[in-house]
């Protein structure tokens, strides 16, 4: 067997890592047909995202499109129509190497309710959440291919790790692909959470409490700073 020069062989992992989360997303139903894109940047420039009408559940690591900087194709498969979604948060997010972005219920469901603030669609509800999600933004809907909707992700500023994308769906970075994925399935299921708990008055959890996940793990809340 020849030696594999280092970024190639991170490339061939990065590329069946992308494939099995893909994988288990789909299987789990959390997002159906041909929906959701997965990218990981990859160490020696460009990234890795999945084609467009590729279901998660059925990729092909040799045909996964494989993106210079600027974001053109180099090699593989036409990517996903949602690779604005994906510059954007990687253009503002600097320590972003994955973007994980599903259709999943909850989190659209969730999307849709009146009562959400655009700048903590979740309140406060479990410490999980608020460690792998920070607050998750909302952004308005857009027609699919609509390039105003990178505009209002861009307009975030980077603040925000997690986006959910009114009547669509969640849009989540990590700095590492499984980071990325396992952040985007705390959302789904605190927005699961969320409409389980809607109108019976659950307790979230306290402002004391909040400021002790801040102040012991770090977690990066982008209002907190205005609030001392
Ligand atoms: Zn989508």
């Amino acid at each position: 067997m020849t030696a594999m020069r280092p970024e190639t062989s991170n490339e061939t992992r990065l590329r069946e890592d992308v494939c099995r989360f893909g994988r288990s997303l789909f299987e789990r139903g959390l997002t159906p047909g041909s929906s959701g894109n997965i990218s990981v940047r990859l160490d020696g420039g460009g990234w890795l995202v999945t084609p467009t009408n590729a279901s998660l559940g059925f990729l092909d690591p040799a045909k996964l499109s494989r993106l210079d900087e600027q974001g053109r194709l180099i090699s593989g498969d036409a990517p996903t129509k949602e690779v604005p979604l994906h510059t954007a948060l990687y253009d503002t997010r600097g320590s972003a190497r994955a973007i994980v972005h599903l259709h999943s219920t909850h989190s659209v469901a969730l999307s849709m309710l009146p009562e959400i603030d655009p700048r903590a669609a979740l309140p406060p509800m479990t410490a999980y959440y608020l460690m792998k999600c920070g607050a998750t933004a909302l952004v308005p809907y857009y027609r699919p291919g609509d390039p105003a909707v990178a505009d209002a992700i861009k307009g975030l500023a980077g603040k925000y790790s997690s986006v959910l994308l009114a009547n669509h769906g969640p849009v989540v970075a990590g700095d590492t692909l499984e980071a990325a994925v396992f952040a985007t399935e705390e959302l789904e299921e605190t927005a699961k959470l969320y409409l389980l708990l809607r109108g019976m008055n659950p307790r979230y959890l306290s402002a004391e409490q909040v400021k002790d996940l801040v102040k012991v793990f770090g977690v990066a809340l982008p209002e907190h700073g205005h609030e001392e």
